[in-house]
């Protein structure tokens, strides 16, 4: 269940629920060695009860936007970490921004000193990189800039905090409360010397659920410095700090196979048994103790654990 094809979540008004679209970091990639923990690039869908977010825009957004989406509200927030490619690319190809003429797309972005996404992504579609500008397509955009560290206030009532990530051009990391749940993105970072990093601890102190940025292995990183990403070990070290309940990896690195993701994620949970490596589509309730993720040996109860939390429809 937690690998249907179909989108719709349907959550009740006391559920954190999240489902990642899109787990792989810097490019799109396909083949037989991916088909577990997929090759779409980052996009997560956060429910809070009825309360829908969208937080980037890369490849697995168009996933999202397929089928008979009937929980999409008129208008969608769509929260961006940062503007690079891999998390903005899918944006003109979300179904219900290219075809339905009374959806609104609020966007939010909040690395670029107050700036909002929209100069940069009409830099982006345009010819001759793109053959048209994003005013085509019928949706309504409205772009709003913020500067990260400032909590969101939505006029719903909603509030999501944010916080400022060690990235090139920056990164913005967010955090979800709702019904007494916390849930906590912190993609894309370089994990800074030393660490944990005092501000972001405090920032994800006793989330339920920390989403981070696991694209090397410590293995890896000496040859990858400077470039913007961390490791699972520095994630666990952080959540060992903060207190956190349990970590979700993403921005998986291209060349990494589910042989090799599988692999890590036995020796990250012998670190730290709630952790796992987020698999496209998985979709869960924040704060609903799981086993295991694995699908070789945590499926079954996973699934049960969807179907007692989550009414797939
Ligand atoms: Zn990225
Ligand atoms: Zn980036």
């Amino acid at each position: 269940m937690s690998n249907s094809s179909e989108p719709t979540i349907l959550a009740a008004d006391q559920d954190l629920v999240l489902r990642f679209w899109g787990v792989r970091g810097s490019t799109p990639v396909s083949g037989p060695q991916y088909a577990e923990f997929g090759g779409s690039t980052p996009c997560i869908e956060v429910r809070c009860g009825q309360r829908m977010f969208i937080v980037d825009a890369g490849s697995g957004i168009y996933n999202l936007g397929q089928g008979h989406r009937t929980d999409l509200p008129q208008e969608v927030d769509l929260l961006f970490s940062h503007l690079h490619l891999d998390h903005t690319a899918g944006l003109p190809f979300f179904k219900p921004a290219v075809l339905d003429s009374d959806r609104v797309i609020n966007t939010y972005c909040g690395n670029l000193g107050g700036e909002s996404a929209g100069p940069t992504l009409d830099r982006l579609f345009a010819p001759p990189l793109f053959p048209v500008t994003l005013d085509k397509l019928c949706c309504t955009f409205h772009h709003h800039g913020f500067e990260a560290g400032q909590t969101l206030a939505f006029p719903d009532g909603t509030r999501v905090a944010t916080i400022l990530l060690n990235h090139p051009q920056g990164s913005v990391g967010y955090r979800f409360e709702h019904a007494g749940k916390r849930l906590c993105l912190i993609s894309d970072i370089e994990h800074s010397d030393p660490w944990p990093d005092p501000d972001l601890a405090a920032f994800v102190a006793d989330a339920d659920l920390m989403v981070y940025d696991g694209m090397f292995t410590d293995g890896e990183y000496p040859t990858c410095r400077g470039w913007g990403h961390s490791t699972w070990q520095k994630g666990v070290e952080l959540a060992r700090m903060a207190g956190v309940k349990a970590l979700g990896i993403i921005h998986l690195h291209p060349a990494h196979s589910d042989t090799a993701l599988r692999d890590m994620e036995a020796d990250m949970q012998a670190e730290m048994p709630t952790a796992f490596i987020a698999r496209e589509r998985q979709c869960l309730t924040v704060g609903v103790p799981r086993a295991v993720t694995g699908r070789q040996n945590g499926r079954p109860a996973m699934a049960r654990e969807m179907r007692r939390r989550i009414k797939v429809a």
